[in-house]
């Protein structure tokens, strides 16, 4: 029989992050991963802390961006590689309303960190711009596909990760630990994304997910150097590449990608820019967002040994390490969670 602190059921964001605090911690742990989710290997991995719908911040995201850059950055020291590539965003604007508010917006306590209260006329190949762009600050993307690839080998090396469903049937809890198969654990946290509607423990909180697409072009003409944001976002990766997404789609439960999502890109992307492209690639996956659009952390109301970290919603980049290292002293240290994130809202 093994023994460890924690099994982990999941290694997307949430999981990664979680597992990364356990590691920190030196707490002793195993990994079940069975790849039938991949919101997070999929995802554009922006972070931004503006809505760039409506110039307003998003929620908690300073607090979010403490947290979660000096994350990667460890990660990146710890094992050996890039993920944060730290690059603007440029928000198209469609008219002068649009302008002014950004103006009116700029002078905001927060806001005025990331919004420069100017307009960028400057005009760039193939792309239309009568209103200009407005520039925000501090904006990037992490390589969720490479850091997820990379610490799941690393976890594999250390003998950490079991590459299979977790089997919630076979789950005993036992008075001082739970035991599943040849294992007993102090604790066990679900981080299964959109896997929860098959956990037995937990699918009765309400989640609202959301299917996003995404495709990959090439398009060599097309010189910027920034994150164009308009109908759809355009983000530069490398060698003439960019992603381009995403789709909002809340009756499709497939992470299958479809003729009318790669249609709906498309579409924007023919009124956003001239110059030609080859679509690459198209990915698709479940985004895990629940009614209220917070994150769902806490305990089982029945046993205190079974934890959830989920609900990332359209944000895993920025929430997850945050939420994850809240989670773990709620567990190991008693704090209390924050009423906007414990699951405890919806008892
Ligand atoms: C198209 C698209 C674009 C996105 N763009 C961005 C973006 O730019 N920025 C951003 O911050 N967020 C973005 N997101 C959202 C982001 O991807 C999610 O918030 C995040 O990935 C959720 O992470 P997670 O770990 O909770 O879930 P997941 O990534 O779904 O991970 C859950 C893991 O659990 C595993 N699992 C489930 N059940 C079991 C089981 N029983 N046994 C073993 N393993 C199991 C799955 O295989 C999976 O690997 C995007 C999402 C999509 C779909």
């Amino acid at each position: 029989m093994q023994k460890v602190d924690y099994i982990i059921v999941g290694l997307g964001l949430a999981g990664v992050a979680f597992t990364r605090v356990l590691e920190q911690n030196n707490k002793t742990f195993v990994v079940f991963e069975d790849q039938s989710r991949q919101s997070s290997i999929v995802a554009g991995g922006m972070y931004n802390p503006v809505i760039l719908k409506r110039f307003t911040p998003v929620w908690d995201a300073e607090a979010q961006l403490n947290v979660a850059l000096p994350f990667y950055k460890e990660l990146e020291e710890f094992l050996g590689a890039t993920y944060d590539y730290p690059i603007d965003t440029y928000r198209l604007f469609t008219s002068i309303e649009e302008q002014n508010n950004w103006f009116a917006k700029s002078d905001h306590p927060f806001l005025s960190k990331y919004l420069v209260p100017k307009i960028i006329v400057k005009s760039f190949k193939g792309i239309e711009a009568k209103f200009g762009y407005g520039k925000v600050l501090h904006t990037g993307r992490i390589d969720t596909k490479k850091l997820l690839n990379d610490y799941k080998l690393y976890l594999k090396r250390k003998d950490c990760l079991q590459e299979t469903s977790f089997n919630y049937d076979l789950i005993e809890q036992l008075e001082e630990e739970i035991k599943y198969k040849s294992i007993k654990a102090d604790r066990v946290v679900f981080c299964e994304g959109f896997g929860i509607h098959k956990n037995p423990f937990f699918n009765y909180l309400p989640m609202n997910e959301v299917k996003g697409e995404l495709i990959t072009i090439h398009a060599p003409e097309l010189e910027i150097d920034f994150v164009l944001k308009s109908s759809v976002f355009i983000m530069p990766l490398c060698d003439g590449l960019f992603k381009v997404g995403a789709t909002f789609n809340w009756k499709d439960k497939t992470s299958i990608p479809t003729t009318e999502g790669r249609t709906e890109l498309v579409d924007k992307l023919d009124k956003l820019i001239k110059v030609p492209y080859k679509i690459v690639e198209h990915v698709a996956g479940i985004r895990p967002t629940v009614k209220d659009r917070r994150p769902l952390v806490g305990t089982h109301p029945a046993n205190a040994k079974i934890a959830i970290l989920n609900g990332l919603g359209t944000r895993g980049v920025m929430i997850a390490p945050r939420v994850a290292v809240e989670l773990f002293n709620h567990l190991e240290k008693g704090e209390q969670l924050r009423t906007e994130i414990t699951i405890a809202r919806f008892s």
